[in-house]
């Protein structure tokens, strides 16, 4: 069993693969078509995955593929078919959830690495005992678990790996155990297909009904009136505990999840043994990957040194990126209403993403970026790097240019000179060879934003 703690970020495609990777990270999960979760949202393809195995293996890293859907009868053949494909390629590890399939590949291809899915909720040691058994060399753990439970875990079975997740979204269902999506949308979340109708914007009406009008109700919309003010819930069980479920002119978000962010309690899940800190959502932006990447990494890396970290800091960082308001999951203790965003189904974010730094040019001291939100000249932009200290200093925009395109050269071919390049007050998302001026050079993967 490894003592390293692994840094496991989200690979929705090949793109954010490389900035996981730049940014520091130990291994990615990709999903394999058809039968991972997030099916929607990944762009790999069976012959993509050979690259993007290669590709990471010739950097010293690893790669798990995850294949954690529920199969359906139907899907079986189609999924052991393609499972023997995928073992070809030697991926570190599958991440699989359905106890059916998991058993057939252990008597199949023992040589397969299998880590337990999620889905699986492992919230005791006694199931975790019974999958070392079976043969499986890691459970991720559920979600709705405590660090003390992980504790538990690891004394009762210590040998096997913990993988914990520390980012993103958290489910108002029991991780993913939810058929909200299949009812609303006819999308399984066990099949990878979620709406995310939980997030959705609901309104609440009464039956407007007179005493004694109960049994001759028809049921019809025409009997129901849309409730004004504000409504609480209490509990028979809780009196005094009012659960809001406030309306505004959208609806209400009852079941709208607050995002988990786990920077603070780093040093306490290795303390429980955890080994592997995971990340998810493999359909966000390379800022995404690139800002929590860099964050986590931080933080590891100084646990791993056995020094403090500055939370505050590394939280602020979390915070600059697209998010739904940050709880600690159940890491801590129940969230209890604390865990729901009802305001609001929207999100927050104190940084813009601005664009990817492509290029950059020593001699007009200028960098090329790829436009992914509009920005003038005058904007306060700043830079995150996985080579420099933190973030750059904040730049402010004195010049924006594009490449002359008067002539018929092929752009590629045009020398970032001044001649070359014309002034521009704006750059918009599409523009085409936006140069900013940039005292010294980002490095690859570099990523531009702007203060909200
Ligand atoms: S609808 Fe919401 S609670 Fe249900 S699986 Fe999807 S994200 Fe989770």
């Amino acid at each position: 069993m490894e003592n390293k703690l692994e840094l496991l970020m989200p690979a929705g495609d090949m793109e954010k693969l490389k900035y996981a990777f730049a940014y520091w990270a130990d291994a990615v999960y990709v999903g394999v078509p058809m039968f991972s979760l997030r099916a929607r949202t990944n762009a790999f393809t069976m012959e993509t995955l050979k690259t993007a195995v290669d590709y990471v293996h010739s950097l010293g890293k690893k790669i798990y593929f995850t294949a954690n859907i529920y199969a359906h009868n139907s899907k079986i053949k189609p999924f052991l078919a393609q499972f023997e494909k995928m073992l070809s390629y030697w991926p570190d590890a599958f991440i699989m959830s359905d106890p059916g399939l998991i058993n057939i590949v252990r008597k199949s291809h023992p040589e397969a690495v299998i880590h337990l899915s999620v889905q699986a909720n492992n919230t005791n040691w006694a199931q975790v005992a019974f999958w070392k058994e079976i043969g499986i060399s890691r459970v991720i753990l559920s979600r709705e678990i405590s660090i003390r439970e992980i504790k538990e875990i690891h004394e009762m079975v210590p040998d096997i790996e913990l993988e914990a997740f520390v980012h993103w979204a958290i489910c108002m269902a029991y991780s993913g155990r939810c058929l909200i999506s299949n009812y609303l949308s006819n999308r399984d979340p066990n099949q990878g297909t979620c709406s995310h109708s939980c997030r959705w914007e609901y309104k609440v009406f009464k039956e407007e009904l007179a005493p004694g009008e109960l049994e001759s109700a028809t049921g019809r919309p025409e009997d129901y009136k849309q409730l004004e003010w504000s409504y609480y819930l209490e509990e028979a069980e809780r009196p005094g505990e009012f659960m809001p479920i406030d309306e505004d002119e959208h609806g209400t978000y009852l079941m709208n999840s607050r995002d988990l962010m786990g920077i603070d309690y780093v040093k306490e899940l290795a303390d429980a043994w955890v080994i592997s800190f995971k990340v998810e959502w493999r359909n966000k932006t390379v800022n995404y990957v690139a800002s929590v990447a860099r964050t986590y990494r931080e933080a590891l890396d100084a646990v791993e040194a056995g020094k403090e970290y500055d939370t505050k800091k590394l939280s602020d960082e979390l915070f600059s990126i697209a998010n739904r308001g940050y709880i600690p999951g159940f890491l801590a203790w129940n969230p209890w209403a604390n865990a729901q965003f009802y305001e609001r189904n929207g999100w927050f974010q104190e940084k813009l993403f601005i664009g990817k730094v492509l290029a950059y040019n020593e001699e007009t001291k200028m960098c090329k970026i790829e436009v992914k939100n509009k920005f003038e000249l005058d904007d306060t932009l700043d830079f995150l790097s996985p080579t420099d200290a933190w973030q750059e200093e904040v730049k402010s925009i004195k010049r924006i240019t594009n490449i002359n395109r008067a002539n018929d050269t092929e752009i590629s071919k045009i020398d970032v000179k001044d001649e070359n390049l014309v002034n521009e007050q704006v750059a918009h998302p599409g523009s085409f060879d936006v140069w900013i001026n940039c005292s010294k050079n980002p490095w690859d993967y570099a990523i531009v934003r702007k203060k909200v």
